[in-house]
């Protein structure tokens, strides 16, 4: 496995352009279609991070204040489970699919082949810098491609983690990392893919769009925006409040499926919002600086970003939380009520551990309040009334919902997640990775018997009134 970083500017390192040459002649190996070479690497892949557990963990603290437990469930038994689950399914999922024919096409057969599709570039963001490297590369090796992956430069001591760490694992010649920020993925961009699979912020997805569109390269991408949460005056406020209080502040609130805003029936604001504290204190006591189990802001760019939209004008008045503590980079989980429809902080992605609250008279009017806006990421509903949810499950469309949980639909392996519209396009996980990463080639096979003249011309007469009949 090559790696490039471009931080060391080291001469020896290989450029974008020389890596991706490398990946793509090894493709043309053919090496990568085998099944058991795929195997050999995901069970590296596997090994990597049980090995090297400790040290990325490391690197996760110091980029993101990350918890120990909460890195581990997020960022590497996320990538182990999809290992496992493809090692499992993998021969399965290759084995051509055989399709009816229709009888009028018979004799003959028809299959679906999952072709692989080539050398593809892995973009990957900051905030589950592990997982979002590392559950695309399960795909791209499970569909029998190579890879450059290129991981955020935000999170930089995961960064080189893994570019020191997975030459050690997978097959050198087959994956690369390139480390780096905008020059050097304007560089990948620069080159003609088979795919690119990018997860990041809608403005770059516009630029790796534009860059692919020179090549006619397909894309997925995995966006974000603000994910809703609906509170009915029919939901077990109890539940609903940890639920939604565990999907905001994991990773502080840095999650793209994190709930952005909520809501919430008029009946029950007050409950909600008191039963919200209370979950925030039982998780992180009355000072979550001092939690084990509370991350830090990535950087001071974005603690500058949220406390400009928690000062902003409209944002509301505070439930609870506010305190920050800059040179800790440590935002407080917060809550607002009374949040303007107009201000800032609901007209753009949070991304962070602030939830603003709008009150709703029904369930009617939170519908409309979704469906007017972008489509999201996620949409979540806690309902105990089953009309309730089932309306707005069929009457709003996201990438994904969950009735009466948070975030959970994204550790699913047999849901695709992605997203729609201005969250996205495309899906992975699982199956769905097997799918993004191959290509589904037709393939018909005939007998060369019987071969009637009436398929070919000169079409006239009975001949032309017969194929009219039979077509
Ligand atoms: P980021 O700043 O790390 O950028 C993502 C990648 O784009 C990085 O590798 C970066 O180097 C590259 N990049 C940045 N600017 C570029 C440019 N001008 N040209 C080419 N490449 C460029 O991460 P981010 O975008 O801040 O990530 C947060 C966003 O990602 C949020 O919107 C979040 O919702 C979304 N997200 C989505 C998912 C998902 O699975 N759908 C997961 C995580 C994050």
């Amino acid at each position: 496995m090559v790696s490039t970083n471009p931080a060391n500017s080291s001469r020896s390192l290989p450029s974008p352009a020389e890596v991706h040459k490398r990946v793509r002649s090894t493709f043309d190996t053919g090496r990568t279609r085998d099944v058991a070479w795929r195997k050999t690497q995901l069970r590296s892949l596997k090994r990597m991070l049980e090995e090297s557990e400790a040290e990325l963990l490391e690197a996760l603290r110091l980029d993101l204040g990350k918890p120990g437990v909460e890195a581990f469930i997020t960022d590497i038994a996320f990538v182990r489970s999809e290992i496992d689950l493809t090692l499992k399914h993998l021969d399965a999922w290759m084995k051509p699919e055989r399709v009816a024919l229709p009888v009028k096409q018979q004799p003959g057969r028809a299959r679906i082949h999952r072709d692989p599709l080539g050398a593809v570039l892995i973009i990957g963001p900051w905030n589950y810098p592990v997982q979002l490297i590392g559950a695309p590369l399960v795909g791209a090796i499970a569909g029998g491609n190579t890879a450059v992956l290129k991981p955020s430069e935000v999170s930089a001591h995961t960064s080189r983690a893994l570019a020191r760490l997975l030459p050690l694992y997978i097959d050198a010649d087959a994956f690369a990392v390139v480390e780096g920020g905008v020059e050097e993925t304007t560089a990948l961009l620069a080159e003609r893919w088979d795919h690119i699979f990018y997860t990041g912020n809608a403005t770059v997805a516009r630029i790796v769009m534009t860059a692919a569109a020179q090549y006619l390269t397909p894309v997925t991408l995995e966006l974000g925006g603000k994910s809703p949460v609906i509170i009915d005056e029919s939901a077990n406020l109890d539940v609903a409040a940890r639920r939604i209080a565990w999907g905001k502040y994991l990773n502080a609130g840095q999650t793209c499926i994190a709930p952005d805003y909520c809501l919430v029936d008029r009946r029950v604001e007050g409950p909600f919002l008191t039963r919200l504290h209370d979950a925030v204190k039982q998780f992180y006591g009355t000072n979550p600086i001092h939690s084990p189990d509370y991350g830090r802001i990535i950087n001071d760019q974005h603690f500058t970003r949220l406390s400009r939209l928690l000062d902003g004008e409209g944002a509301g008045e505070v439930a609870y939380g506010g305190g920050r503590d800059e040179a800790a980079r440590y935002f407080a989980p917060t809550a607002l009520r009374n949040t303007d429809p107009s201000s800032s902080i609901m007209n753009e992605e949070i991304f962070g551990p602030i939830l603003p609250t709008i009150v709703v008279d029904n369930v009617d009017a939170a519908i409309e309040f979704v469906t007017a806006r972008e489509k999201p990421l996620a949409l979540y509903v806690f309902a105990q009334d089953h009309k309730v949810s089932d309306r707005v499950v069929h009457e709003t469309t996201s990438g994904g919902v969950c009735v009466n949980a948070t975030l959970f639909h994204v550790a699913v392996p047999t849901l695709p997640f992605g997203g729609i519209g201005e969250s996205g396009m495309g899906a992975y996980h699982g199956r769905a990775s097997f799918d993004t990463f191959t290509h589904a080639k037709s393939v018909l096979s005939r007998p060369t018997r019987p071969d009637p003249s009436i398929a070919y011309p000169p079409y006239k007469g009975i001949k032309a009134k017969l194929l009219k009949k039979l077509l």
